[in-house]
């Protein structure tokens, strides 16, 4: 059972129990086979669509569901829940490509991505890294160059979320404009389509978890993108990217909260289940204890990101706030999964229960969107230019 300190409205409760029902009509079936062949299943997006999952926060006049953050979140806890994987893309396509276009696009970019992403008949991908530029995001190298009514780009782009089947990618590329070679000025946000000449889908990925979520190398080569799909200004499009990682991180946190909250489940019933010493297990001390544990990290978790997310719906800055959050929940998500494998036993480290998967998916909310020393850093920065530690 999935309980919040934070109350909810009738309608957030009807969101949460539409997606809880959704994942476990869709996904619950298949996650574990998705899994082990590493398997997309196209469908899913059409699914999610219709749902008005892919425009959850975008406004009704741009084809969305026009929620608030918070309920955005807590339905994005339901599908992680049961499958990690289906949540990265509804968590990337609601939280970055599609909240940079709402934000910062011109009413003739609305109409034409906006719109349909919203409707779930463009899936979104942001491409921001790149294999040499990670944790240090303001160093990417793809070139943008302007000529005539095209910039033209040049590079590769790295570990990009739904990059197979992206109908919008949300393209970080160095213009020079304001002179700066190497840092955070300089760089613009492209939208770009797969039928642009020069873009080619590369390496796909073999991962540890998430297998059923493709992430994959986008190689722009000589890349004529038309001048009306920059994004915002020349110059700007890294710290849009930053702005729109605030809420990314948010549906990040949303992910990990879903993933310990089901390991904790499971473990539950688990512990009730099987006996040793002649009771079940859930009767040792120390399995309650390790249960109370994991509990309160998943309600301490949650408690946060339903605090941000209420934060951001208020129009506060949150950046302190969404890295704290995605940092709380996904050290927890990995700390809960583990802890569930140890009540498993034996049966924890085998395919046959869900914690071994939970395990793999959690590690990588420690990484994705800013890895947890960047949180740290990010955090540390916010409190010091507060004036909170003098
Ligand atoms: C499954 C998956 C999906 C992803 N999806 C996307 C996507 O859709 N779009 C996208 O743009 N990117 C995506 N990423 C990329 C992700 O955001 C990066 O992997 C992440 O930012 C870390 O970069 P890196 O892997 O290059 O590690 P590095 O930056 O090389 O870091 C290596 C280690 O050094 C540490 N480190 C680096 N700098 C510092 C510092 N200053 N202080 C302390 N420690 C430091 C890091 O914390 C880490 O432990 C994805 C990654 C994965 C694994």
């Amino acid at each position: 059972m999935t309980w919040a300190l934070t109350p909810l409205t009738e309608e957030q409760r009807a969101i949460q129990s539409t997606a809880r029902e959704f994942a476990q009509r869709e996904l619950a079936p298949h996650a574990d086979a998705w899994d082990r062949d590493a398997h997309f299943e196209p469908s899913i997006i059409g699914k999610l669509g219709a749902l008005g999952f892919l425009g959850m926060m975008v406004p009704e006049e741009y084809g969305g569901l026009g929620l608030d953050s918070l309920t955005y979140l807590v339905a994005l806890e339901e599908i992680a829940a049961v499958d990690a994987s289906t949540a990265v893309l509804v968590s990337v396509h609601n939280s970055l490509p599609t909240q940079m276009i709402q934000r910062w696009g011109t009413e003739d970019q609305k109409e034409r991505f906006l719109k349909p992403m919203a409707r779930g008949e463009l899936l979104g991908a942001f491409a921001l890294s790149e294999p040499d530029s990670g944790s240090d995001a303001a160093s990417v190298r793809t070139q943008a160059n302007p000529d005539g009514d095209c910039w033209v780009l040049d590079g590769t782009k790295a570990w990009v979320t739904s990059g197979t089947h992206a109908g919008v990618v949300l393209a970080m590329a160095r213009t020079d404009c304001s002179g700066d070679r190497r840092g955070a000025r300089g760089i613009g946000a492209f939208i770009v389509t797969p039928d642009l000449h020069g873009y080619s889908v590369g390496k796909k990925e073999d991962k540890m978890g998430l297998r059923a979520s493709p992430t994959v190398q986008l190689r722009f080569d000589n890349m004529r993108v038309p001048v009306e799909n920059l994004l915002g200004e020349p110059d700007m499009g890294f710290f849009h990217a930053m702005q729109s990682l605030d809420t990314g991180r948010l549906g990040i946190a949303a992910q990990a909260v879903g993933i310990a909250q089901a390991a904790l489940t499971h473990a539950s019933r688990y512990a009730a289940e099987r006996r040793q010493f002649g009771k079940p297990i859930k009767e040792f001390q120390a399995i309650q204890f390790r249960l109370a544990d994991m509990a309160t990290r998943v309600a301490a978790s949650r408690a946060l990101l339903h605090a941000a997310a209420t934060a951001r719906d208020r129009g506060q800055h949150i950046t302190q706030f969404s890295a704290m959050a995605k940092l709380m929940a996904s050290e927890a998500a990995m700390w809960v999964t583990t802890q569930a494998i140890q009540i498993f036993g034996g049966y924890g480290y085998v395919k046959d229960y869900p914690v071994e998967r939970l395990f793999r998916d959690a590690k990588v909310t420690e990484i994705y969107e800013g890895t947890s020393e960047i949180q740290r850093i990010v955090i540390a920065r916010e409190l010091y230019s507060r004036g909170i530690w003098t």
